[in-house]
C-alpha cells in the first residue's frame, strides 16, 4: 500500500480529505515511495481556523516562555539532525553531509529567535514633552503563512517558522509537494518542546492550498521562497488581499573571476558552489565570468576536478553529487546544456554523457565556456548541475554583464586585490556578495534577499528584518496628570 503524507494541523497528523494527492520519489532511484496530500479550499479554512484560535492564546505568552520553547526546539533539532537529514535525502536526493549543512544553518536561525526578549525590546523616551513619556512596542500579526521551495525543505521553513512563532504569531507551512516530510518532522519536534497545538501547522498542498492562503482574510502575511513567475504571483496576489509579502524569487549567481586570483581556491569554491547539491540552490553559482588572461586556466582548473566528483544516491557515504529531483527537471536541464551547445558553447565537460545510475534523475556535472550574454543557458535560471564560463576583457565589462542581469540573489569576487573587492561590494547591484566565498549565505542575525527578480517586497528573510516582518510596531504616548492641573485645550498637543 502506498504511504500517505498527510497534514498536520491542530497539534497531530490529519489525513486530507480532498481527494487528490500527488506523487513523491526517492529521486536516487526514481521509485515513487509516497503520495502526498493536497490540501482543498475547506482544508485551508479549517488550518488556519486552529491557527487563528491558538495565534490568540500564543500571543499572551511571555517572552522567556517563548525562548524557553525555542531552546527545546532548538535541543531537539540537534538531537535529531541524523534523522532529518536522513529524511531530506530521501525525497529530495541531496547528499547526507549537505542535508545535515542546512540543518545546520536552519538551527542557526533557531538560535536567533531563541534570543527573542532583546529583540522585541522597543525603545523609550522619558520626558518626551512636560511631564509624557513615549515608548514603542512591536506585536505580533496573527496568523502568518510560510510558502516554501523543494530545494531547502528544512532550512528555509526555518528561516521563517523561528522568527515567526517567537515574535507570538502562529506560523502556517505549505511545504513543496516534492518533498513534504521534513515539515511533518519538525511539527512533531515543535509540539515535542512544548508549542502549544496549532501555532505551527502543516498544510500539504499545491497550488490550491496557496490560493486559499493567498485570499484567507485572517492570514496576515505571507513568506514565500521559490521560482521567480510564482514569486511575483505570490506578491501580487497577497498584496492585494491586504496581506503583508516577503517573495523570494529565482537566481544567476555570476563569479567574477579576476587574473591575480589564487587559481586553486577560485576553481575550488566555484565547483562547490556551481555543483553541491546537483546546482539547486538559489546561491548556486551558475556562471564563472573570467576577466582578461584568467579565462585559460580557470576553465583548465575547473575541468580537471569535474571527473573526480563521485555522483550517485546521497544516502551512500562517499557521494558528492547526488540526482535532480524530477525526471522531468532533469531533463530540462540536460536541454538547456543542448541548445548552449547548439548556440555556440563549448561543452568542455559533458554531464549528459557522464556514467550515472540509470533509474534515479541524475545528470553529470557540465561545463560549458565560451557562453554569451544571448543565450538561454546563460539567460534563464537552469538549477542543475552546469556552470557556464563568460569571458571578458575588463572588470568594468564583467560587472556591467552582472548589473544587467535580471536577477540579483548572490554574487561573489575572487580576487587578492583588496580595492577591487572593495569597489566591487561598493558598485555590484546584488543582495548578497562573497569576497572569495562563493555562496554568501548571511549568518542568522543578519538578512537574507536578493534585489530585483530575485525579491519581490521591501523586507528580506530571517535576522532583524525578519523579527519586523513579522511584527507591527505600536507607539504609546502616556502621561500621568496631576489632576489639579487639568483643563481643556482645544490645540494641538505640542511638546515644546
Ligand atoms: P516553485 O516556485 O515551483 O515552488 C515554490 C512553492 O510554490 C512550492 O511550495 C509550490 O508548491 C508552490 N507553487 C508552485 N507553483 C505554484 C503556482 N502556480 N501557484 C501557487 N503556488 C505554486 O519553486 P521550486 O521549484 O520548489 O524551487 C526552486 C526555485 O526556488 C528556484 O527558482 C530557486 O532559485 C528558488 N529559490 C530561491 C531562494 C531565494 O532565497 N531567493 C531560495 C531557495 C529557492
Amino acid at each position: 500500500m502506498t504511504t500517505r503524507i498527510p497534514h498536520w494541523i491542530d497539534g497531530r497528523e490529519t489525513e486530507g480529505t480532498s481527494g487528490r494527492t500527488s506523487p513523491v520519489f526517492n529521486p536516487a532511484n526514481g521509485t515513487e515511495t509516497a503520495r502526498v496530500d493536497l490540501a482543498s479550499a475547506d482544508e485551508v479554512k479549517g488550518a488556519v481556523a486552529s491557527a487563528r484560535t491558538a495565534a490568540a492564546q500564543w500571543r499572551h505568552a511571555s517572552l522567556s516562555k517563548r525562548s524557553g520553547v525555542l531552546f527545546a526546539f532548538r535541543h531537539l533539532l540537534h538531537e535529531h539532525a541524523d534523522e532529518l537529514a536522513s529524511i531530506i535525502t530521501a525525497e529530495h536526493g541531496k547528499v547526507h553531509a549537505d542535508a545535515l549543512g542546512e540543518i545546520a544553518r536552519g538551527l542557526e536561525n533557531v538560535e536567533f529567535a531563541a534570543g527573542v526578549p532583546q529583540l522585541m525590546k522597543g525603545g523609550f523616551s522619558e520626558q518626551a514633552g512636560t511631564d509624557v513619556d513615549v515608548y514603542s512596542i512591536r506585536q505580533p500579526l496573527g496568523v502568518v503563512a510560510g510558502i516554501t521551495p523543494f530545494n531547502f525543505p528544512a532550512m528555509v521553513p526555518l528561516w521563517m517558522c523561528a522568527n515567526a512563532i517567537a515574535c507570538g504569531n502562529a506560523f502556517i507551512l505549505k511545504p513543496s509537494e516534492k518533498d513534504p516530510s521534513a515539515g511533518l518532522f519538525l511539527a512533531r519536534l515543535w509540539q515535542q518542546a512544548g508549542l502549544p497545538d496549532g501555532v505551527f501547522t502543516v498544510l500539504q498542498g499545491d497550488k490550491e492550498a496557496v490560493e486559499g492562503l493567498l485570499t484567507h482574510p485572517d492570514v496576515a502575511a505571507i513568506s514565500f521562497v521559490g521560482s521567480t513567475p510564482i514569486a511575483r504571483y505570490i506578491y501580487e496576489t497577497g498584496t492585494a488581499h491586504g496581506k503583508r509579502v516577503q517573495a523570494l524569487g529565482g537566481a544567476k549567481n555570476h563569479a567574477l573571476v579576476l587574473p591575480d586570483a589564487d587559481l586553486d581556491v577560485a576553481a575550488d569554491a566555484l565547483v562547490s558552489a556551481a555543483y553541491g547539491a546537483a546546482g539547486e540552490r538559489c546561491m548556486a553559482l551558475s556562471v564563472a565570468v573570467a576577466v582578461g588572461d584568467v579565462a585559460e586556466p580557470l576553465v583548465d582548473a575547473l575541468a580537471v576536478r569535474l571527473p573526480k566528483l563521485v555522483i550517485g544516491d546521497g544516502a551512500q557515504a562517499g557521494t558528492d553529487m547526488g540526482p535532480l529531483i524530477t525526471r522531468e527537471h532533469r531533463d530540462k536541464v540536460a536541454s538547456y546544456v543542448d541548445a548552449g551547445e547548439a548556440a555556440g558553447a563549448t561543452v568542455v565537460v559533458d554531464g549528459r554523457a557522464s556514467e550515472v545510475p540509470e533509474e534515479g534523475f541524475f545528470l553529470g556535472a557540465t561545463l560549458l565556456d565560451h557562453v554569451t550574454a544571448e543565450m538561454t543557458v546563460y539567460r534563464d535560471e537552469i538549477f542543475g548541475p552546469v556552470l557556464g564560463v563568460v569571458r571578458v576583457e575588463t572588470y568594468d565589462e564583467g560587472l556591467a554583464l552582472i548589473n544587467s542581469n535580471q536577477f540579483a540573489n548572490g554574487t561573489a569576487i575572487f580576487t587578492r586585490d583588496g580595492g577591487a573587492a572593495r569597489r566591487f561590494q561598493y558598485d555590484v547591484e546584488v543582495g548578497m556578495v562573497g569576497v572569495n566565498v562563493p555562496i554568501p549565505v548571511p549568518v542568522a542575525y543578519y538578512s537574507f534577499g536578493g534585489w530585483k527578480d530575485s525579491l519581490f517586497g521591501d523586507t528580506h528573510m530571517y535576522g532583524p528584518e525578519g523579527i519586523n516582518f513579522y511584527t507591527r510596531g505600536k507607539v504609546v504616548t502616556s502621561r500621568w496628570p496631576d489632576p489639579a492641573s487639568s483643563s481643556v485645550d482645544l490645540g494641538f498637543p505640542r511638546t515644546r
